[in-house]
């Protein structure tokens, strides 16, 4: 099996499984219990916790643990949200490309009375920083953007952004759950006022993550109950997961530049090879982009057909988002960067580790092409196209 669906999650590092059986084995008090086998589980706790807050530049106060990337989103956005509220500030600015976490909390907030700004992000599906600066208002308290888009990778301008709302006194949150893990994050240099983490992205478990949140933003409890997390998020604490989410950071963070630069090397030899195919195109800009990240759009193709025929040939792939696949509508992303709702249904999405080898490189384009003009040559809309009967769009 060749698996390229990395930003869906990751296989769950060997370091990680290691570094949390014995808080399963030997070391599984509850940390909030006060005899022995309870300390030593809360002393591991604050090691972690202090561990993660060093590895994103914050201190460990400002790290809370939580269920994973859509349960930070969802907190990071209500506090927000309540902050707001109190100041009579009403007002929140996002983009159209973000995860379902973020946009599907947002519209709620718009059912309670809140305006939602959602930025356009052009066909590079990179937002503009002057169009952030020209959407706050005297009103506006959050400025919501992704560190990294999770269907077609590209990189927002973090730090500029976040530079502009702390000059303008306008909370600032990204969801980093594609980035963290990926690329160097500092949430003090990137000006970030709250960060949403997910374990499972970066070679962690699943279902666990992390909200970081600038001293001095209060945030509002999801979860009512016991007084872990500082009192802001109930429920005894996953400290297996926890450990093991802090042992994945450590071990993807380390030689980092290296490791990009390979998977830098393998997806652009996915991406020259791919777009060798006609009437094909790639996703996002070029270079703004994860190492890892190469997202495609065929003319004439249905992503799904594609994507059970690779399987078929033992390549794990994705057409864009996890969350998005098993519904018929066409990914936000894809139509947010101005593809047409065709060609928005024939798209692509590969997504490589660092355990992925040139070989499979080369067979994966090789399968990619053949399953492409299997599919086209089964397909009336491709021969319409062909003869003339309906315009190429890609
Ligand atoms: C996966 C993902 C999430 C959701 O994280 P979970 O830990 O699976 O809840 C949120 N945002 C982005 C960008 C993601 O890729």
């Amino acid at each position: 099996m060749i698996y390229l669906d990395n930003a869906a999650t990751m296989r769950t590092s060997e370091v990680a499984i290691d570094a949390m059986m014995p808080y399963m084995r030997t070391i599984y008090g509850n940390p909030s219990s006060l005899h022995s086998a309870g300390q030593q589980a809360n002393e591991a706790l604050f090691s972690a916790r202090e561990k993660l807050a060093a590895l994103i530049g914050a201190t460990f106060k400002e790290v809370y643990f939580t269920s994973g990337g859509s349960e930070s989103d969802n907190q990071a956005i209500i506090s927000a949200a309540r902050i707001g509220a109190r100041k009579g500030k009403k007002h929140i600015i996002s983009t159209k490309i973000e995860h379902h976490a973020v946009l599907h909390t947002l519209e709620k907030l718009k059912n309670n009375g809140f305006e939602i700004t959602l930025l356009d992000v052009g066909e590079s599906g990179i937002v503009s920083v002057e169009d952030v600066k020209n959407a706050i208002r005297d009103d506006t308290i959050l400025v919501s953007v992704m560190y990294a888009n999770n269907e077609i990778g590209t990189v927002q301008p973090i730090a500029e952004i976040g530079k502009i709302c702390r000059e303008k006194g306008v909370l600032f949150h990204t969801d980093a759950v594609q980035a963290v893990g990926h690329l160097k994050i500092d949430v003090q240099t990137d000006n970030i006022d709250l960060m949403s983490i997910s374990a499972h992205k970066f070679g962690g478990p699943k279902g666990v993550g992390a909200l970081y949140a600038r001293k001095g933003v209060l945030l509002t409890s999801l979860i009512e109950g016991g007084a872990q997390e500082n009192n802001k998020r109930a429920g005894t604490e996953n400290l297996p997961a926890i450990v093991g989410m802090v042992a994945a950071l450590e071990k993807s963070l380390d030689d980092l530049d290296r490791k990009n630069a390979y998977l830098k090397k393998l997806r652009d030899m996915l991406i020259d090879g791919i777009l060798e195919i006609p009437h094909s195109a790639l996703n996002g800009d070029r270079e703004k982009r994860l190492s890892n990240n190469a997202s495609f759009c065929f003319e004439a193709i249905e992503g799904e057909s594609l994507l059970l025929l690779l399987s078929d040939k033992g390549i794990c792939a994705s057409s864009g988002s996890a969350c998005t696949s098993g519904s018929l509508d066409p990914s936000h992303v894809l139509l947010a960067i101005g593809r047409v709702h065709d060609v928005a249904h024939g798209s692509l999405r590969l997504t490589l580790s660092v355990d992925n080898t040139m070989e499979e490189v080369e067979y994966v384009i090789a399968q990619v092409k053949w399953v492409v003009e299997y599919l086209r040559n089964m397909s009336p809309v491709w021969r319409d196209l062909v003869e003339g009967k309906r315009q190429f769009i890609l």
